[in-house]
């Protein structure tokens, strides 16, 4: 029951062994997750980017 690796077919989000239920991918959370990456690209809006550090001026106030 041994595959040559080179003819598993991975995962692209994780590179685990992918499931054929959830192919091309191994799970719902990596298959979700690359939904969300998906449309999060075509979600792009113009506008300001909201940095997810956060602003660094905001975090002066401890001094
Ligand atoms: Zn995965």
């Amino acid at each position: 029951m041994s595959q040559p690796s080179a003819l598993i077919r991975r995962c692209p989000i994780c590179r685990k062994p992918r499931v054929a239920e959830h192919a091309p991918f191994c799970s719902t959370r990596c298959r979700d997750r690359d939904l969300v990456n998906w449309l999060e690209e075509g979600y792009t809006l113009p506008g300001p980017v909201v940095d997810p550090e956060g602003d660094p001026e905001a975090g002066d106030f401890g001094n």
